[in-house]
Formats: C-alpha cells, structure tokens, sequence
C-alpha cells in the first residue's frame, strides 16, 4: 500500500461567500478518500493582487493522505467544480482555487502539476496562514520577503 506523505493545500475564494466557501472546501477535504485532515489555519484576508473586486479569503491546511499528488489534484479539482456549479449564471467566475503548494518533499514538474506550487512563496496570503499551522516551513526571510502585501486574519 502507498505511503501517506503530508500534503500542504491552499484555498481561496472571492465572490459570494467566500468565508462560507473557504470551510466548506475544508470540510470537503478533511472527507476525501485516504486523506486525513491534520491541521487548518483560520481564515485570512487580503486585498486582490493584479485584479480588482472583493477581498480574497485565503486559508491553509495539511492532509495526511495515501492518494498520490495526481490524484490529489484531481479531488481538488472536483471540489472546485461543484463550488463553481453553486454560481448563478453561466461561465460565471469561480467562487473557489484549490491548489496543491507542497507534496511531502516531492518536486513535481509536469504540464499539469509542479510541485512545490511556483508562487507560493510569493504569495502572503499563503505564506502566513502556512505560518500559522507550520511555523517551522516558513523562514523568517520568505516572510519579511512579503512583508508589504496586507493580509489580515479574518474575524469569524
Ligand atoms: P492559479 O491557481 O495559479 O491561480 P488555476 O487554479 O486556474 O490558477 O490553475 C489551474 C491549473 O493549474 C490546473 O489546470 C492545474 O493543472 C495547474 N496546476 C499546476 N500546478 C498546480 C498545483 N501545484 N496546484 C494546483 N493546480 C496546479
Ligand atoms: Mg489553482
């Protein structure tokens, strides 16, 4: 039987309620064949980067799982689709991104999957809410690195 390796997952969600969104996706993912949910951050918000409309409201969470990183994927992208089939009009933009920022140590480059997620240390909005449940996966220069984008924990 495959090993279970501890997979770092990042959410986000902008439109409707995204907060609503946000735990349901964890819920959604805490019930994932093979998959155990270790650890959730609280819920975050930050300003949109290179686009306009409401705050983002970001979260992190750490899976314990048997499914590979693939397939990992793939869950999480049916997850997102019935997120996105809750919208009210056709092609609307989607309410939830799942994305797979770390697969144990793995390094995966392929046309659908890289691994370690390329932006994440960019990123602020994953960066602390990571913090948050991993202090130890987080140097204190990659967080000073994005020090000037506001992020901010959201209050319920
Ligand atoms: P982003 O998350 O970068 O804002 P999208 O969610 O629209 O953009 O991108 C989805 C595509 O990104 C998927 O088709 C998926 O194959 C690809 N992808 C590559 N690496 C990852 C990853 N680590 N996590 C999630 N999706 C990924
Ligand atoms: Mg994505």
């Amino acid at each position: 039987m495959r090993e279970s390796v501890v997979a770092t997952l990042g959410l986000g969600a902008n439109l409707g309620d995204a907060p609503a969104t946000v735990r349901a996706a964890v819920a959604a993912i805490a019930a994932l064949p093979q998959t155990q949910l270790l650890r959730a951050s609280r819920l975050y918000a930050s300003a949109p980067i290179d686009s306009s409309g409401p705050d983002y409201v970001n979260a992190v969470v750490q899976v314990s799982s048997r499914l590979s990183a693939p397939a990992l994927l793939a869950h999480l992208q049916t997850i997102e689709a019935a997120a996105g089939r809750e919208r009210p009009y056709r092609n609307a933009p989607r309410t939830l991104d799942l994305d797979v920022l770390l697969y144990g140590e793995a390094r995966i480059s392929s046309p659908t999957l890289t691994v370690p997620h390329p932006r994440m240390y960019q990123r602020a909005f994953v960066l602390l809410p990571l913090a948050e449940i991993a202090p130890a996966s987080v140097s204190a220069e990659a967080l000073a690195a994005v020090r000037d984008q506001t992020v901010k924990v959201l209050e319920n």
